[in-house]
């Protein structure tokens, strides 16, 4: 740690607040040298986050022959997966409800196992290749702070039932969610399986181990451009071309650079804020005894937890998309109203902790698809494509990678038939209609969470 000691209160001094990922911090990176020379491969994988990642893991293990290069255009886990909040979670998509209403319970269920079964693999794909990714397989509570957020707690339970899933999950009322987490917000709360993570950790290890295993991994390498030529499928690269028959598009809410996929996800801003390290006596104001993470139920949802360092992050909030698909950082990294609005939540939730100062807050950006749900395929001609994981994509990014693989080796498994493999995706309107559309609905979700016994109808 590298703030000082306040010698009166034992707090660290206030330090300036850096408007910058907190998750890098705890292991800085530099990215790898970008590539020089031009080259044939079997598949060539454009993205080095979690779906490139994992894409390349499988694929590596089912043929170690398989000549693998993933194109990285600034560092492995520069994009979501290293910035994201890590609660690890079985959501696919936005919401259960949305993925039930679209696909029915019984696809919904098989994807839910293979999900399940994902943050188990994950947790023991840490364990063997010794990833430190300050893993806690605490659960998180999904929490209600209202009676309208408890009437959605109670659809929840109800659709998890029709799963079959977690029989013994009950409803907490508030007296024993707050022997869970000691939050005067909490009026209601039922757990939920799954693990809060360090998100850069674990895409940085994923990055060794996969190169250990003989992928090649170009950092600072930005693909500019593709063409199908005779060999294969042709990217240019700054300073080199890969041609190979194999592609897979794997950059998530950057997706609209490529043609095929134009319109098929919208870039949203989403927020978070985390605080310095709590001292051992700020800790103890509040009973928290199993450190779980809670997410407040509803469209545009908060959330907070403790970071292995002990900072409190909090995040979510409303979601925002900007014109033309803008992620441009310099431009909405910092959000004073989503920071504004990150401490009405933090004070809250813990009224002891309301005045400890944040330091860093930052956005980054969510990939959306117009169902809400993510999609995975074959684009034909040997593109395939991963994206629109909706904010839920540290688990599902793993389950995805394993239909990646099939589809890639032209195998047919129970993974290609996931109900977001190959599924019908209707792509977001051009511009203006899809920046006035991401208002209205907006709004419209907005409306929802406030008045959801008034506004029933599934939006998505
Ligand atoms: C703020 C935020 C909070 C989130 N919180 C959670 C959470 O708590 N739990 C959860 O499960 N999920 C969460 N998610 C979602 C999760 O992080 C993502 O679904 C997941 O990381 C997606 O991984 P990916 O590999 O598909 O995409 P990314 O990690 O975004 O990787 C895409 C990569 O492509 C690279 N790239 C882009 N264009 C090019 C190009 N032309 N050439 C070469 N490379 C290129 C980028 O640099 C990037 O590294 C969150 C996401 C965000 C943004």
């Amino acid at each position: 740690m590298t703030e000082t000691a306040n010698a009166l209160t034992d707090a660290p001094a206030n330090v300036p607040v850096k408007h910058e990922i907190y998750w890098r911090d705890t292991e800085p990176v530099t990215a790898g040298p970008a590539l020089r020379e031009d080259v044939h491969c079997d598949v060539a994988i454009i993205g080095g986050g979690y779906t490139g990642l994992w894409t390349a893991f499988y694929l590596k293990q089912a043929d170690p022959s398989l000549e693998i290069h993933v194109l990285e255009a600034e560092y492995a886990g520069a994009g979501a997966s290293g910035h994201n909040d890590g609660f690890m979670t079985p959501t696919i998509g936005h919401s259960l409800s949305a993925l039930i209403h679209r696909f029915g319970t019984e696809r919904a269920k098989l994807a839910y196992s293979m999900v399940g079964r994902s943050m188990l693999e994950l947790r023991r794909f840490c364990r063997k290749y010794e990833v430190d990714a300050e893993l806690e397989p605490t659960g998180y509570l999904q929490v209600a702070s209202n009676r309208n957020q408890l009437r959605l707690l109670e659809r929840d339970l109800d659709l998890i039932e029709q799963l079959g899933g977690q029989q013994s999950i009950e409803l907490l009322g508030a007296a024993d969610a707050r022997e869970r987490v000691d939050s005067p917000a909490i009026v209601g709360a039922f757990e939920v399986g799954g693990s809060l993570i360090n998100p850069h950790k674990l895409a940085r290890g994923l990055f060794r181990v996969v190169r250990d295993l003989g992928v090649h991994i170009h950092e600072s390498t930005t693909v500019t451009a593709m063409r199908r030529a005779a060999g294969g499928h042709v990217l240019t690269t700054p300073y080199a071309r890969v041609t190979a028959p194999k592609v897979l598009l794997a950059t998530n809410a950057y997706q609209h650079q490529f043609a095929a996929m134009r319109r098929k996800v919208v870039p949203v801003w989403s927020y978070a804020a985390v605080t310095r390290p709590l001292t051992d006596r700020e800790l103890a104001q509040v009973h928290w005894p199993d450190r779980e993470g809670f997410v407040e139920a509803g469209n545009f949802i908060v959330f907070g937890r403790l970071t292995a360092e002990n900072r409190l992050l909090f995040g979510g909030g409303r979601a925002n998309y900007h014109y033309g698909r803008d992620m441009d950082e310099s431009r909405h990294i910092d959000s004073p109203a989503a920071t504004a609005a990150l401490r009405g939540v933090l004070s809250r939730y813990f009224p002891q902790w309301r005045d400890i100062p944040f330091s860093h807050t930052y956005g980054g950006c969510v990939a959306i698809t117009r169902e809400m749900v993510p999609h995975v395929g074959s684009a034909g001609d040997g593109v395939f494509y991963a994206h629109g994981y909706c904010g839920n994509g540290i688990s599902v990014t793993h389950t995805a990678s394993k239909s990646l693989r099939d589809l890639i080796l032209g195998r047919d498994s129970v993974y290609t038939n996931l109900l977001f493999v190959n599924g019908k995706e209707r792509g977001f309107p051009p511009e203006p209609i899809a920046f006035l559309g991401s208002k209205v609905v907006t709004r419209a979700l907005a409306v929802q969470d406030r008045y959801p016994h008034l506004v029933r109808a599934q939006i998505f």
